[in-house]
């Protein structure tokens, strides 16, 4: 069985054909599914024995909600979410007055081993399909009962590690015939992995790219990004250049603030030196603590001296705001492991 949510609509047009049905009938299949209905025998438009064929042929591959936990700070909401397969994931969904904006998973899990991440504990167990990223979002649509208009990658995975489904899961959510969510109004964020990063840049998408740099020397960088051995930060900057001369788009560089390990001016003036002169910005994170590591959060004042040093240096900069700290929903505080039988959401 295939999840139909896996298929773009070229496939379905030509899964159609190969199956004597008009392809007009995939758009018609396409716009039930996009609208919200997930059973084929409730797309009345299409004659019954289409359906039975689709139905013997295809799944349509919505997540169940396991558990949902919504901070009492904000809006944010935390949703863990069981697959066909019976792996779990999470999202995030964040209500902000300009819309709402969801944070997706790309990976069941991450093989990165960035040392300050959650996500990453355990591994790599799978990459997650099309489909099951689409069916994320429309899920979490769904159980808010809005729309979504703003979507990021930054849930677990590194979504350059998961590259063509990626991609095809871009065109979709971008295409009318899909979600309709404006390129623009979507971030990916990669670790770094320089040879997707020019790829990308061949693509020319309007879609915006961040980049997880958390230190500016790979001396620092190797410390808590094991990515950092195989890529120098030379490399990653030359890659940026590249994508920005090649898109004209600027690039965010997110930067997780750790006491005693990246947050000096020291380290701000050599972020400023590296940045210099490149269509781009930084987005400062004071690192959200997790329970199997030390890393402790840079104080409030090393904090704002570190973003004043950049923007002295003329470095647009911001600071992310904190959603959901209370749900461990905040960045890099996803779990890929929910204790079965055991509703205790394991965080700090
Ligand atoms: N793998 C991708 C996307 C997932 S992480 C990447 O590396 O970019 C999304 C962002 O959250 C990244 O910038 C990541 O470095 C950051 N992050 C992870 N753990 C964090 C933590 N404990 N505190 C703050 N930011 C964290």
């Amino acid at each position: 069985m295939t999840n139909i949510l896996d298929l773009n609509l070229a496939e379905l047009k030509q899964w159609m054909k190969s199956n004597s049905e008009s392809e007009f009938r995939a758009k018609q299949v396409s716009d039930w599914i996009y609208k919200g209905i997930w059973k084929f025998e409730n797309m009345n438009n299409i004659p019954q024995a289409t359906r039975e064929k689709l139905q013997s042929n295809f799944y349509i591959g919505i997540p169940e909600l396991v558990e949902e936990y919504t901070s009492k700070i904000n809006d944010t909401r935390k949703y863990l979410f069981a697959l066909n397969d019976g792996n779990l994931i999470e999202c995030v969904v964040m209500k902000y007055k300009h819309g709402n904006s969801i944070c997706i998973s790309t990976q069941v899990g991450c093989r990165m081993g960035c040392k300050f991440c959650a996500s990453t504990i355990g591994g790599l167990i799978r990459n997650l399909t099309t489909g099951e990223m689409l069916s994320q979002i429309m899920k979490a649509q769904h159980l808010i009962g809005e729309r979504i208009s703003n979507v990021v990658l930054m849930g677990s995975g590194e979504p350059f590690d998961n590259f063509e489904n990626v991609i095809k899961f871009l065109d979709i959510v971008n295409s009318e015939n899909g979600l309709n969510i404006g390129q623009r109004h979507i971030t990916i964020s990669t670790c770094g992995i320089v040879e997707k990063i020019k790829e990308f840049a061949d693509m020319d998408m309007q879609t915006t790219l961040a980049i997880s740099l958390h230190a500016a020397t790979d001396e620092i960088r190797m410390r808590s990004m094991p990515i950092a051995n195989k890529y120098s930060i030379a490399e990653i900057i030359d890659a940026c250049k590249y994508y920005i001369n090649k898109t004209n788009r600027r690039i965010t560089f997110e930067y997780a603030l750790v006491a005693d390990l990246n947050d000096t001016t020291r380290d701000a003036e050599k972020l400023s030196v590296l940045l210099e002169g490149m269509l781009c910005h930084v987005n400062l994170i004071p690192v959200n603590e997790i329970k199997e590591n030390e890393l402790k959060r840079a104080s409030n004042d090393a904090i704002s001296r570190f973003k004043d040093v950049l923007e002295a240096n003329n470095i647009q900069t911001t600071i992310r705001r904190e959603m959901g700290l209370d749900i461990n929903a905040a960045c890099g505080q996803l779990r890929r492991s929910y204790i079965k039988g055991n509703k205790v959401n394991e965080g700090v």
